[in-house]
């Protein structure tokens, strides 16, 4: 699997006579030294209180805490990126909660460390807070081989995603084994949350129509594994749901849209056969089919990773992660520029009234931004 790239140690061996853009070693203060032993150390409630406040670190918009949590982010590296990343979606109401509930009981159950992180669409347009009320999850958040994080609260789509990525990694230099990313179907949102897991479920109600939201939206294509919950209300209806979703899902393979939005198949090395996205059915309240779900996780597992594409999609990951911070900050300081911010509102008119092409303004403008 991916492991770390370029943690603090290695940024030590490689500054600066190996890179040719060295990264800046930044030296982490007493407090921050203490921080990440707690958390890299032994669980309990000290590691636990550690994980909280070196992602509290992460989240805040001070620059200074920027610095501080920058160099806490790559002191951690090097205990990254050995977690299964676990992405979940489904429409309000379609158990989502009720789901990760029983399936982080029954994995804690079998010793793993569960970690629960979400992205809350709605914290992005309002503040607001579909996901991230605190009495949901009661019993696992309960155990302390769990460890559930709502989403961050306010800010573009982007950047809580982008905060949710950094908290999976501190989650992962903890040792939580498996991190399990929540959303809610809005399309944007399970995009970003695709583009973080190993693995992405999508979990849809055993009724008709439903599946063509997804469809709609382009995020059955991102499924690897569908679940139909709520099975228990009536078989029939469930069964009729997995043929039709099936179907659906040979329909986005035959028209090879399946893997290209992952990056997948573009990046597919090995000669093993890839990973076919699967439809199964449980029932979330009742704790039915969390055997065969998780022995699905494990065939996907061992799959990925023995063709290669595990590694792939967490380096097509990383690339593009970086990429997006790249263009956000790059779209940030042009904002900034002097010059840019003196000549943007008559530019701007100009284009209105249609006496400046608005290609032309863009050119001048980035000529502007030095
Ligand atoms: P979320 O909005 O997707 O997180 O959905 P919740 O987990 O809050 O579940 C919404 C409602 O569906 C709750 O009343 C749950 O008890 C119920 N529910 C969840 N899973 C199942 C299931 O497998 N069967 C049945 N009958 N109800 C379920």
């Amino acid at each position: 699997m991916c492991g770390p790239r370029w943690g603090r140690a290695m940024t030590e061996a490689l500054a600066p006579a190996d890179l040719a853009v060295p990264i800046p070693d930044q030296a982490l203060s007493i407090t921050d030294q203490a921080l990440h032993a707690a958390v890299t150390g032994p669980p309990g409630p000290a590691q636990r209180r550690a994980v909280a406040k070196a992602i509290t670190l992460l989240e805040s918009t001070r620059s200074d805490h920027r610095a501080r949590a920058d160099a806490l982010l790559n002191a951690l590296l090097p205990a990254t990126g050995r977690s299964f990343r676990l992405g979940i979606s489904g429409v309000p109401g379609v158990g989502k909660s009720t789901f990760i509930e029983a399936l982080g009981l029954y994995l804690i159950e079998r010793g793993h460390r569960v970690a629960v992180l979400a992205v809350d669409p709605s914290s992005s347009i309002n503040g607001g807070s579909i996901l991230g009320d605190k009495t949901r999850m009661e019993r696992l958040s309960m155990d302390e081989r769990a460890y559930i994080r709502p989403s961050p609260a306010s800010g573009t789509l982007g950047g809580v995603a982008e905060k949710t990525r950094e908290a999976m990694l501190v989650c992962e230099a903890a040792g939580h084994d498996i991190v399990i990313v929540e959303t809610v179907g809005v399309g944007q949102s399970e995009i970003a949350v695709a583009g973080m897991a190993d693995m992405f479920v999508l979990l849809q109600l055993p009724n008709a129509g439903d599946d063509l939201q997804a469809i709609k939206k382009g995020v059955m294509e991102l499924a690897d594994l569908v679940v139909i919950n709520k099975a228990d209300l009536g078989e029939a209806a469930a069964t009729r749901a997995r043929a039709q979703i099936s179907s659906s899902l040979r329909l986005i393979a035959s028209t090879g849209a399946h893997g290209l939005s992952h990056g997948q198949a573009a990046h597919a090395p090995g000669a093993l056969p890839a990973w076919q996205p699967q439809v199964m059915q449980l029932s979330a309240l009742k704790g039915s089919g969390l055997t065969e779900f998780w022995a699905a996780v494990g065939q996907f597992r061992a799959l990925q990773t023995a063709n290669g594409r595990l590694a792939a999609r967490r380096h097509s990951q990383d690339q593009a992660w970086m990429d997006a911070l790249i263009g956000a900050g790059l779209r940030q300081r042009f904002k900034a520029h002097p010059a840019v911010r003196a000549a943007l509102p008559e530019l701007n008119d100009a284009v209105h009234a249609g006496r400046v092409a608005p290609s032309v303004a863009a050119r001048r403008l980035l000529d502007l931004f030095h």
